[in-house]
């Protein structure tokens, strides 16, 4: 049987770092990669908008309110899933786009009548305007709509290996965490997730993945090794006890 799984992508993926310039490199190769894994794995995909905008950060910074600053940032995940739709189909991957702000111009109201009519034509499911509500995040858009298709595993693909004990791009000795408890990651307040996002995946025991998409092969590898990236999940009796810690104050 394939394994469903729900991929968020910043949107940054369509940004060379390098450059700054927009590219369609690594999402023609996220293409390629899907395509491969065609008889193991089946994607949904959530893809964020903050290539263009970020409701937080530049609705901030041109003083609008908050609201509409999230708003915009919602059209923005939409006009990136129409680039990796089109990108998609290129590379021969057929795809329904879905769209939590109402507009049929440009792709399918989300229900699940429209996401199994997607699943039965055998199209990949690009999922864009997050929640459809101001003040969540794609992460959590990821988690919701991951439950939507069922799917057995989350995927965060991200700019940074896995999950660390601080941000590695600023502080040399953050450590590698492979794998983490739902709870813990809530306490420890990692910053690699938003706690809405990790509250609501502990709600239903929904495992996430957190690993570099940037690297090449990325999926391929994930899909290869349960050990790629970081992983937060239900604890097991394997567990060491200083994995679990204390949350409200509670032995877990
Ligand atoms: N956003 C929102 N509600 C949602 C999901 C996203 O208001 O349910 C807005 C929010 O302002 C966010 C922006 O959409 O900053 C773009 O998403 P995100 O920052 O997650 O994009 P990414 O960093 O993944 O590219």
């Amino acid at each position: 049987m394939r394994s469903t799984i729900l991929l968020k992508v910043t949107g940054e993926i369509f940004t060379d770092a390098a450059t700054s310039m927009p590219t369609s490199v690594l999402a023609r190769s996220l293409a390629r990669q899907i395509k491969k894994l065609a008889d193991t794995h089946h994607f949904g995909i959530v893809i964020g908008g903050g290539n263009f905008f970020r409701g937080s950060r530049h609705g901030t910074a041109l003083g609008l309110n908050a609201s509409v600053g999230h708003q915009i940032g919602m059209l923005a995940t939409m006009m990136n899933g129409l680039t990796l739709k089109d990108l998609f189909e290129q590379e021969g991957l057929p795809c329904t786009l879905f769209c939590a702000v109402p507009s049929a111009q440009v792709g399918t109201a989300i229900s699940h009548q429209t996401i199994t009519e997607a699943r039965a034509a055998g199209h990949y499911m690009i999922f864009t305007g997050g929640t459809g509500n101001p003040f969540f995040t794609t992460d959590t858009t990821a988690v919701l709509r991951g439950l939507q298709i069922q799917a057995d595993e989350i995927w965060k693909g991200t700019l940074v290996d896995g999950i660390f004990s601080a941000d590695p791009k600023k502080d040399p000795y953050a450590a590698y965490i492979p794998h983490i408890s739902y709870e813990k990651a809530l306490f420890d307040n990692l910053g690699i997730l938003d706690a809405t996002a990790i509250t609501l995946a502990r709600e239903h025991a929904l495992p996430i993945r957190v690993f570099n998409i940037f690297k090449e092969n990325a999926l391929l590898n994930a899909a290869l090794a349960a050990d790629f990236g970081s992983r937060i999940c239900p604890l097991t009796n394997n567990d060491n006890v200083s994995q679990k810690g204390y949350y409200h104050g509670r032995a877990i």
